[in-house]
């Protein structure tokens, strides 16, 4: 079987198995508990992990929080400032493609008083800073704009977005969880970035593990935000719960695989997606078209339409060869909500598909597409 839906999630390195199987068997102590070698020794590791994940995004160790997967850190930024912030407004900007567990947050927090502005993106799925200008109230605490999509891959300027946020005083977030090891995540770089989501199993990790990464000033406070799951002391005390040191410790082999091989792995990815390209277009000919063919995008994804077909029919009948995708797996909507806001109509998005690559994979069966 191709396996063609990374995107939705990856394979687990292989490095990354072996180095966790120890801490689910040998080092089972509690990273909390004190004393003994167990215990120790789990610390180390989380310890370790924490600094792994910190290279990665290159910033400091105790501004990595470790979370039970990107969806849990887009509920914890945008709930903890919403509620860290009841004094100063209850404003929150997102834009519309964003992740559903950024939006359907977003909605929540509406219902109980937050008032969201939700930016419109132009065709390939960017906001405008114009957009963004005209939404900023004297009552804005929060804007959040997703790095890359995760169904056609565009990045957003997060540079100049963040730039500007900063200059009104308001608190930014991105959702990076498409963004890693695709591209160069630089907290030193992207200074103005003040909240990032990540998630390790789409970028060979396991799954049920993620990161907030918070900010902290130059006297190593972290900007304030209030606990999604209240409890122990885990975690700087932002998020209560026994570290799942197995998984933590995946997420860090997983950031040193990443790290080592972000040029090398960008490369193999655009190669890897020429090929796929000539061959759908080999195979479908003028039946397909490539939704996503600008270069301002992660490489390794490829999204299109494929004239006359059911997307759900189609994939279903080629799954026994090939995995690919209707639109994110997070969203039980029955039309991808990204689509729609990048101006597709609901015909085109239902023989819409997506394809995204692994640079683990050497694809020599791409031949066998017939
Ligand atoms: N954000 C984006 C952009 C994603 O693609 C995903 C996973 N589909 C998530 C958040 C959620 O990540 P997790 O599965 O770790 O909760």
């Amino acid at each position: 079987m191709i396996y063609l839906d990374n995107a939705a999630t990856t394979k687990v390195h292989e490095d990354v198995k072996n180095g966790m199987v120890k801490y689910l068997s040998e080092v089972y102590g509690n990273t909390n508990s004190k004393y003994y070698d167990q215990a120790i020794i789990a610390k180390k590791a989380l310890d370790d992990a924490r600094e792994s994940v910190a290279k990665l995004i290159n910033c400091k160790p105790t501004e990595i929080i470790f979370t039970g997967g990107a969806s849990e850190s887009n509920n914890m930024v945008l709930k903890g400032i919403f509620f860290k912030n009841r004094n100063k407004g209850n404003h929150i900007v997102i834009s519309a493609v964003e992740h559903s567990s950024l939006i359907e947050t977003a909605k929540f927090l509406s219902e109980i008083g937050a008032e969201i502005t939700i930016l419109p993106v132009n065709e390939k799925g960017e906001i405008s800073l114009n957009d963004l200008t005209n939404a900023i109230k004297k009552t804005t605490i929060l804007v959040s704009v997703i790095w890359s999509n995760n169904e056609l891959g565009t990045i957003n300027n997060i540079q100049e977005i963040s730039n500007y946020v900063k200059s009104q005083d308001i608190l930014f977030h991105t959702d990076a969880t498409q963004a890693i090891g695709k591209l160069d995540v630089d907290m030193q770089e992207y200074k103005n970035v003040d909240f990032l989501s990540l998630s390790a199993h789409k970028f060979y990790g396991p799954k049920g593990v993620g990161v907030l990464f918070i900010r902290e000033n130059k006297y190593g406070i972290k900007i304030p935000i209030e606990s999604l799951i209240h409890g122990g002391e885990q975690e700087f005390g932002l998020r209560g719960g026994t570290i799942a040191t197995h998984q933590v410790v995946g997420l860090g082999i997983a950031a040193d695989i990443c790290k080592k091989n972000l040029q090398k792995n960008i490369q193999i990815l655009k190669v890897q997606e020429q090929k796929l390209k000539d061959k759908l277009n080999d195979v479908f000919k003028e039946k397909i078209e490539i939704n996503n063919y600008w270069t301002n995008r992660v490489p390794g994804l490829i999204n299109i339409t494929i004239k006359g077909i059911n997307n759900a029919v189609f994939l279903k009948a080629i799954s026994s060869s090939i995995a690919g995708s209707s639109g994110s797996a997070c969203s039980n909507r029955s039309l991808s909500h990204v689509l729609k806001a990048v101006g597709m109509n609901e015909e085109k998005i239902k023989q819409t598909i997506r394809f995204s690559l692994s640079p683990y994979d050497d694809y020599n069966n791409f031949n066998d597409i017939e």
